[in-house]
This record gives structure tokens, sequence and C-alpha cells, in this order.
């Protein structure tokens, strides 16, 4: 079992390379890259005028098995996130019943070994059910396979709780990610609290929400050193403060999802909830902040919160409807897009936010072409031209914004573990 990936423009951050060259992959392993590989009967795909990189990694994505099937599985969600480049992804523990336990964890590891076409790692819940109060059986879930804890959907609360968890998460070695989000501030809150909220007469989500919990974690994190991420951060207070917080040596990241970089609440559509998602769309200064944080390298991920919901729930009123969109195949055209066209940063930068950045917050062992690493392969363009129909998509759900949008732009092939899953 053999593939050569030929002619591409090998972009690898992690071994320092930019060239044009073979990949070439045997029994799921990388076995080199080099100009004129070749290797009895492998299967061939030319790459040439195309970017190959290593396997893009989503380190935060929600795939709602167990519990709420009809609006994705791991299978579902598999197929989508390799349509959309993704080679690895990190599913959070917000399923029925939450990911709190070794029995959920292994469910969904043995889930995803039998039905995933992309690897799946398990995020296991910081408390009993999400509920903030009992820690969750976290050294259990860490044997069980799961590679961080996280309470997403909901902040940890309780700051005593959260010192508890995250001195858990540091003697396990453990990354604690936060859903940075003050529930008495944000409570009844739709969409970003600004002029867009008062002039449709919906109910805002203040930036502070986000920035007092990011403030408090921080404190805990000085204090316990653990190794602290921030999930979907989407304010300018917050990129300032773990910008703060890095320059003091502490071990602090976080991610920003496509649409926080690519979207401001003035670019809403009224009233539609494929633009309802937590946090919000902030106002263009806390996007331009975003932007400027992950040039400057503060934000060193980009994930997508990939948050299937069926049609019956999000065609309701805007206030009934739940929070998140799906996100998979339209990150890389916004990264692309967004990012790399205008210039904002450079084309290995844009590599390095799919796969050393998640990959030095997760500690998966991939994200990488150097030889003998795990044979997942990202096959990108900068100049294809497509448009995104949603009602394509393997995904169970269709919350997108950006259906029927035109891109120039995006993937064009996946391999994961030596194997080509999804080709355009
Ligand atoms: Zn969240």
């Amino acid at each position: 079992m053999a593939i050569v990936i030929r002619n591409g423009r090998v972009i690898d951050p992690a071994s320092n390379t930019d060239r044009v060259a073979d990949v070439l992959i045997v029994e799921g392993r990388v076995a080199g890259v080099a100009p004129n590989l070749s290797s009895p009967k492998a299967e061939v795909f030319d790459a040439t005028g195309m970017i190959v990189a290593p396997g893009f990694i989503d380190m935060h994505v929600h795939l709602r098995e167990p519990g709420f099937e009809h609006a994705e599985t791991i299978e579902s969600g598999s197929r989508a996130a390799a349509a959309g480049g993704f080679t690895t992804i990190c599913c959070m523990p917000n399923t029925k019943p939450v990911n709190d336990s070794a029995t959920v964890t292994s469910y969904i590891v043995e889930k995803a070994r039998r039905n995933a076409v992309v690897n799946v790692y398990p995020i296991g819940a910081i408390t009993k059910g999400s509920g903030g109060e009992e820690l969750a059986a976290i050294g259990a879930m860490k044997a069980a396979g799961a590679v961080a804890i996280s309470d997403d959907g909901l902040p940890v609360m309780n700051a005593r709780v959260m010192r508890r968890a995250m001195e858990f998460a540091r003697s396990y070695d453990l990354p604690i990610i936060q859903h940075c989000e003050d529930l008495n501030l944000s409570a009844g809150g739709d969409m970003h609290e600004g002029t867009q909220s008062v002039r449709w007469g919906l109910r805002g989500i203040p930036a502070a929400s986000e920035d007092v919990m990011v403030a408090r974690d921080l404190v805990l994190a000085q204090l316990t050193g653990a190794r602290y991420h921030v999930a979907h951060i989407s304010t300018r207070n917050a990129v300032a403060m773990v910008d703060y917080a890095r320059r003091a040596g502490l071990p602090v990241s976080c991610e920003a999802t496509p649409h926080h970089f690519a979207l401001c609440d003035s670019e809403m559509l009224p009233y539609d909830s494929n633009y309802k998602m937590k946090p919000p769309l902030r106002s263009c200064s806390h996007r331009d902040a975003v932007m400027n944080g992950i040039a400057a390298g503060t934000i060193g991920a980009i994930a997508t919160d990939h948050a299937p919901h069926p049609g019956s729930e999000k065609m309701q009123e805007f206030e009934r409807c739940p929070f998140g969109i799906i996100g998979f195949e339209t990150a890389v055209g916004l990264a692309i897009e967004e990012l790399v066209t205008p210039g904002k940063i450079s084309l290995g930068r844009m590599v390095e936010l799919f796969t050393t950045g998640p990959e030095s917050v997760m500690r998966l062992g991939r994200g990488t072409l150097a030889p003998g690493a795990p044979g997942d392969v990202t096959i990108f363009s900068t100049d294809v031209e497509w448009t995104y129909d949603v009602n394509q998509s393997p995904s169970r759900s269709r919350n997108t914004p950006f259906d029927g949008r035109k891109f120039r732009g995006g993937p064009m092939a996946t391999v994961v573990n030596g194997e080509m899953v999804w080709k355009r």
C-alpha cells in the first residue's frame, strides 16, 4: 500500500520545508519528501500547481454522537471533515450522555475506529454532565483516549471548581480548554451587544462576558501552571490578555474560528439563524483584533467549532434557535480568501495555523511530513474556483451562512494514514 503525491509545493513548517517535491507514503507512514520519488505499484496523485501540507488538524468540533445522531454522526462528521481538508479532528464532550467518563470516551474511540474516515480524538468533560460543579473522571478518560478536557458549550463558572480542574489537568498533563462566557453577563443574549443588536431589538451578549472569564482564568492558570487554552476567541480584550499572559511565559494558547475572522455583526442577514453562534459575530473592530492576533501569532490555531443542528431546530424564530454553525468545508477557503490572499499572513503561516499550532496544544504526534510520521496529507489549491453548495455536504446538517459563496482557493484532496479519503 503506497501513494505518491507528485510535484506539489510541499509546505511543512515542522520540518522547515517549502519546495516543490514528491511525497511518498508507504504503509500509512511518510516514507520520504524529495524530487522524483517512486515506489512500485504506488497510487499516483498529480499535485502540480497545488500545495501539499501535513494533514490539517481541527481541534474543536462537535460530532453529536452519541445522542444527537439526527444532527451528525461520527461517520458523517468525519466525511465532512475530509471534504474540508481535515485529517484529524478533536470532538467536544457535549453529547448525550456527556463524555464525562471512560465508558463514553471508549464508545467514541471505538465508533471512530470503525466508522470515521479521519482520525478522531475525544475531548473529555471537565465536570460531570458539564454541570460545572463536580469534577469528571479525568484520569480514567485520559486512559481511555481523551486528549484534553473542556465543558465547551458551557463555561466552568465556579472559580474554585476551575482551579481544582486546572490542578488535575496539570497533574495529568492535559490541556484544559475553556468556553469563555460569564453566563450572568450573557444571560438571554442572542447576538453581540452593540448598535446592531439595538437596531434589531435582539438581546445582546457583551464582549465583557468573554473578557471577564479570560481574565479570571489567566489568574488561575498562573496559580496552577496548567496548560490553558481559550476556545473560539472573539474579543479585542481577550486577545490582548492572552498576548500578555504568553509574554509572561504562561503555557496559554487560543484558537479562532473562520467565522470570527471572516464576518462581523454588520454582515449578518437580519434574524437569519445561520449567523447565530457563541461567541456571537462581534463588531468589526473585534474582528480586526482577531485578524491581528492571528497575524501576530497570539492566536496559534484555526478551529472550526463545527456545530451541526438539524433544519427543524435552526428554522425557528432567531431567539429560539440553538447556537452554532457547521464549518469543516469552508474553513480552508475562508483562511485563503480572508487571510492569505489579502496578504495578512503567508501561506506557510496558514499551514501552521492548521497543523503545528493545534498540534502544540493537543500533542497528538501529527502535523508534520517528517519521515516516519503518520501519512496524513492535506492537498489544497490557492486558485481553484468553486462554489459551496451545502446541499452536497456529507454533514447531516445544513446550518451555514456560507451556502452559495464562491471561493477562490480550497482543499483538493485528503489523505489519512496513507489512504485517499476525499478528492475534489
Ligand atoms: Zn464553545
